[in-house]
């Protein structure tokens, strides 16, 4: 028997949807555990979101403290393990975000678990299944650690529902906090009013085919028509064109949105590996030969300077009449 420590994510006040994916799995491996869900909230604000958690599990740490306004694996991960231990968890488990993957791993070794990251369905309490081979294949792992630490794919697990009455909080002490010389210089984040790219229910990506940064602006106009996100081919966002934020793919974000528009891009796997788990993707090429079209639901085989600006004409036609 033990607990699933499940690390919540938050914006202000709210959780991210990816931490509501991640409660979702932490209540089946509750199951499988014989334990119960412990919310972690930890960092700046976290006192604020952890009302938020508690809608969603029985009981909550929050960790508050000045020492970690700003996040630093450094300073995260020995506080992550130190509650782990304390609260007899048997599995810790963050979503695969840019922090998850970038927490889960230190943790993992401070607390000698073994890890499967990326998991995109529970087996059993010691066994996942995660992709392999930029989503070609699923392999199926099992972890012989007495404790285990993962990170989820959000886009693998429905967001959680709230409870019937919302849990317990309890603050916890952040601890002698040492950043073994690592020390937080700046965040460059981009500002945008659009959605989160992992969280949008449309995303318009473009890719090399655009030819520059410029050329973008048409896609960020229907992007705006649709209140979609922006997203790129990693060629894009390599090429200094979009931001590198926006790139969709293996090494970049996973995104299941139902709309996913492919603009000038051609389809290689690892970008597929990011976006083929779409409810509807329309992809727009001059090239009908490339493997995008393989994954599309609809295809426009035409240039871009000719599709996306009639698609724009007529969003904005059926936008009047309505
Ligand atoms: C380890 C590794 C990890 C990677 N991770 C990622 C990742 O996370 N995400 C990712 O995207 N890639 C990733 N890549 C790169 C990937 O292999 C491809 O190189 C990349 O996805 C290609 O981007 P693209 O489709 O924009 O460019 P290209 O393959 O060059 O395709 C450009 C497309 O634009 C079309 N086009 C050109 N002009 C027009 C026009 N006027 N109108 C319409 N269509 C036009 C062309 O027909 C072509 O299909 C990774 C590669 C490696 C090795």
């Amino acid at each position: 028997m033990g607990n699933i420590l499940a690390l919540c994510e938050f914006n202000g006040a709210q959780l991210r949807s990816s931490a509501l994916a991640n409660l979702t799995f932490a209540r089946a491996a509750a199951t499988a555990h014989g334990g119960e869900v412990i919310a972690l909230v930890i960092g700046a604000g976290a006192q604020g979101a952890s009302a938020e958690a508690a809608k969603y599990a029985g009981k909550v740490i929050v960790v508050e403290d000045g020492a970690l306004a700003h996040y630093l694996a450094e300073t995260y991960a020995p506080i992550v393990a130190r509650l782990a231990k304390e609260h007899g968890a048997t599995l810790v488990t963050a979503t695969a975000t840019a922090v998850g993957k970038d927490l889960m791993p230190r943790v993992a070794a401070l607390l000698d678990a073994g890890m499967a990251s990326d998991v995109a369905k529970l087996e059993a309490k010691d066994t996942f299944t995660r992709p392999i081979l930029s989503g070609n294949a699923n392999s199926t792992v099992q972890v012989s650690t007495a404790v285990i630490c993962t990170t989820v794919r959000q886009t693998e697990f429905e967001p959680a529902a709230p409870l019937a009455a919302p849990g317990t909080v309890t603050a916890a002490p952040a601890g002698a906090v040492d950043a073994l010389g690592a020390s937080f210089e700046r965040l460059d984040a981009q500002k945008s009013d659009r959605p989160e790219l992992t969280d949008a229910k449309v995303v318009v990506s473009g890719g090399r085919g655009m030819k520059n940064g410029e050329n973008f602006k048409v896609l960020e106009e229907l992007a705006d028509l649709l209140g979609a996100a922006m997203g790129a081919s990693r060629a894009a966002t390599d090429a200094g064109m979009v931001p590198a934020d926006w790139q969709v793919g293996q090494t970049g974000k996973i995104v299941a949105p139902n709309l996913y528009f492919a603009v000038a891009i051609s389809g290689a796997i690892q970008h597929l590996a990011g976006m083929k788990g779409s409810k509807t993707i329309v992809a727009i090429n001059k090239n009908k030969d490339e493997p995008i079209f393989q994954v599309a639901d609809y295809g426009i085989v035409q240039e871009w300077e000719k599709a996306v600006p009639e698609l724009i004409s007529e969003i904005k036609k059926l936008k009047a009449t309505r």
